[in-house]
């Protein structure tokens, strides 16, 4: 995939640095331990219940407030971004700002002004609008704030899945000018913003409003064409970028392919538990996944993107 020299996003919100300290930033044992053998049992057991008294009524957690900021400040370990993340960072950049530029295009078309979603960067866990985030839940969209979630940690998980060696990440002499999986990461990004464009569109609400009237399964059936629908939107868009900037490279599809077939649902699932349990989909399956992905790339247009009305997935 071709990305460099293009326009950078500032859409982007940096929490690396944070480290997913929040809510953690408050007093560590040992220092509780000292404080409290100064006090002595009693002063201890007085200072616990104000502690407690401080923590209903104000709704202030002690904890944290003992912890205090030279506390934090101590523990917390500063965040040095290396070459390898500068470059992916830099890939996200100008991934966003190309998904900005295409669906304002696409949204002008229409008629309707696109608005732009922020993009955060986080590390181990993140407070977000939708609620606390871990790592391990992999990159998300949250409605509420209209903000991607994104810990880049998952591109090497992805790269790792996908068989990319370090080797081949480093080679100069391929014919791309970037490293192997690049696209697959892209899509995972666009796919995100596909998100974000069912939740301008309205999509999302409706998609919410009904699952809650609806049985266990038939809400993961839902959930199932509303992922496959942000896939073809992730098509619809690389579609478009292709025509504007050329940066699709030769097996980059396939690529992205081979990335949406190891993150689907099934994969995932035999994966971890050696059998697919198809009612508690919610991604859909890699078949699927791909089909979807694919129809929006060769039609570059969101109306094939039906995956609601759609009889077969
Ligand atoms: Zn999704």
């Amino acid at each position: 995939m071709r990305w460099k020299g293009r326009r950078e996003s500032n859409q982007v919100e940096d929490q690396r640095a944070s480290g997913g300290s929040f809510g953690g930033g408050g007093a560590s044992p040992l220092a509780l331990m000292a404080i409290f053998s100064r006090l002595g049992v009693k002063g201890t057991i007085v200072v616990v219940i104000l502690g407690l008294i401080v923590w209903k009524v104000f709704g202030i957690n002690p904890l944290a407030v003992v912890g205090g900021q030279s506390l934090s400040q101590q523990t917390a370990q500063p965040y040095q971004e290396t070459a390898e993340d500068a470059q992916t960072r830099q890939m996200v950049q100008v991934i966003l700002a190309d998904t900005e530029d295409t669906w304002q295009q696409i949204f002008a078309s229409s008629g309707q002004q696109y608005q732009k979603p922020t993009l955060v960067l986080f590390r181990n866990g993140v407070q977000s609008g939708c609620g606390t985030a871990q790592s391990a839940m992999g990159p998300f969209y949250c409605p509420v704030d209209q903000k991607v979630y994104i810990d880049l940690s998952f591109f090497q998980q992805m790269r790792q899945q996908m068989g990319i060696s370090g080797d081949q990440q480093n080679s100069s002499e391929t014919t791309r000018n970037d490293q192997a999986g690049d696209f697959a990461e892209a899509y995972v990004i666009a796919h995100e913003v596909g998100h974000h464009v069912q939740n301008l569109l309205g999509i999302s609400t409706k998609v919410q409003q009904a699952r809650q009237q609806a049985s266990e399964s038939q809400s993961n059936a839902l959930s199932v064409r509303q992922e496959l629908q942000a896939d073809c939107f992730a098509g619809v868009w690389a579609n478009h970028n292709q025509q504007r900037t050329q940066f699709l490279q030769a097996g980059d599809v396939e690529e992205a392919m081979d990335a949406a077939h190891k993150i689907g649902d099934d994969y995932l699932q035999k994966q971890a538990t050696g059998h697919v349990v198809p009612d508690s989909f919610t991604h859909g399956t890699s078949a699927q996944r791909s089909h979807w992905f694919n129809t929006g790339l060769k039609t570059g247009d969101i109306n094939q993107c039906d995956t609601f009305n759609a009889s077969q997935l």
